[in-house]
């Protein structure tokens, strides 16, 4: 697989390499934290995706390294803080050129999202934080937000410079996603689509995403015979079937989960049952292009209940329950106490199973009893543990970003 690389760790997925790859024809991808593609035609520049705020100067200095063109068209692949918010540096570029502004391209639903970003700014700086393990001090989400000029619903094709630009919408990771097929050169620009990674369906903080439709969109773009691939994170892929080797096992692999859970709820099966007795088979656990390193397929089924199905788990002792600290005292009580609580944690723990210690610890936590510093310690502990053996990067900063707050509690 020419231009892939498969030894994915997390770092493979946001390796910003930096550089702009130049793979003729006018087609080059600048691999930063996510992937900014830039198309050369005879009448000006397309630029799909446009990156993080900080990214805008970094676009702008290598693109004119290559070109003095005006660039005529922005896509926003998607709405996401990656995607679709270094633009102010190319509208700057363009007026202090005296290019014609760019026109900025992307699907219906896009305002809506930047509205949403914008009226809970708090939130997502929060949820963000967490997710990417970004430090205090430093802005987690954009604040500048300059919104597209054209949308379209279904497809839009754009024309420049003896190249057609075919723009299409699927919902996937978000519900105004949108991928482009430059059929004269038959490339491929993903957006977050393809991630060289299990696809980020159901990311735990994020609102609903949509795996079928996601499934179906990876079919189209196979159908298409692509022989460049250039995805949202991570390496371009070249080679017509090994990216249709890549594009069919994500999809399969997508369709396999949907179809399984939308099974499993026809038999009359509730969430806990389904989330543990899923089937992921080998094949999708050794395919490079599933590793669960930001996505994972438990996360994939999470969503997929939440897109079928409400929050009732089939417990009826749980659509009014009494608080957590109320039922971790009667627990406690009934133990002999934390201390006993805490030991068999420990034991736990000792025999490999740090996630079922932490539930025992979550008891004396919940209870608010005392030795409160030692059921935190050990919490801060048993994280750190789950932290070193979890492969997904969201996970891991969830279990991190639980041990600098129980860390901080301890202060
Ligand atoms: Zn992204």
């Amino acid at each position: 697989m020419m231009g892939g690389d498969t030894s994915l760790g997390s770092q493979g997925l946001f390796s910003a390499e930096g550089a702009v790859r130049d793979f003729g024809e006018g087609l080059r991808m600048l691999q930063l934290f996510a992937n900014v593609c830039l198309v050369e035609t005879g009448e000006g520049v397309v630029v799909f995706d446009v990156g993080l705020p900080i990214d805008g100067h970094r676009i702008v200095g290598e693109l004119r390294s290559f070109t003095h063109a005006p660039v005529r068209y922005i896509v926003y692949g998607h709405g996401h803080a990656d995607h679709a918010f270094g633009t102010r540096a190319l509208l700057e570029d363009a007026e202090e050129r005296g290019h014609p502004r760019p026109v900025i391209v992307a699907h219906e639903n896009l305002p809506a999202r930047f509205d949403r970003y914008r009226r809970m700014l708090p939130y997502n700086e929060h949820i963000n934080r967490i997710q990417f393990a970004i430090p205090e001090g430093i802005p987690a989400f954009p604040w500048d937000y300059i919104y597209p000029d054209e949308v379209f619903r279904d497809a839009l094709t754009l024309s420049l410079g003896g190249l057609t630009f075919e723009l299409r919408h699927a919902r996937g990771e978000t519900d105004d996603h949108v991928w482009m097929w430059v059929p004269e050169r038959r490339a491929l620009c993903t957006s977050d689509f393809w991630v060289w990674s299990c696809p980020n369906v159901g990311n735990p903080f994020k609102v609903q995403r949509y795996a079928l439709e996601w499934a179906q969109a990876l079919e189209e773009m196979a159908g298409l015979g692509p022989e460049l691939m250039l995805p949202g994170h991570g390496s371009a892929m070249r080679g017509g079937a090994d990216i249709a080797e890549a594009l069919d096992t994500v999809a399969r692999a997508l369709r396999h989960l949907d179809e399984q859970v939308v099974d499993m709820l026809n038999r009359g099966m509730w969430q806990e049952e389904i989330l543990t007795s899923y089937d992921w088979p080998q094949e999708f656990a050794d395919s490079p292009y599933l590793a669960p390193i930001y996505g994972h397929p438990h996360f994939v089924v999470q969503a997929l209940l939440r897109q079928y199905h409400g929050w009732y788990d089939g417990n009826p002792s749980h659509v009014f329950p009494s608080g957590r600290g109320k039922i971790a005292e009667q627990v406690l009580d009934l133990a002999g106490g934390s201390r006993r609580i805490l030991e068999r944690a420990r034991s736990l723990a000792g025999d490999g199973d740090p996630q079922l210690a932490l539930h025992l610890v979550d008891f004396v936590l919940d209870a608010g009893a005392e030795p409160r510093r030692e059921a935190l310690e050990l919490k801060a502990e048993l994280l750190e543990a789950l932290a070193a053996a979890e492969a997904s990067f969201i996970a891991r900063n969830i279990f991190l970003g639980g041990v600098r707050e129980t860390r901080k509690e301890l202060e």
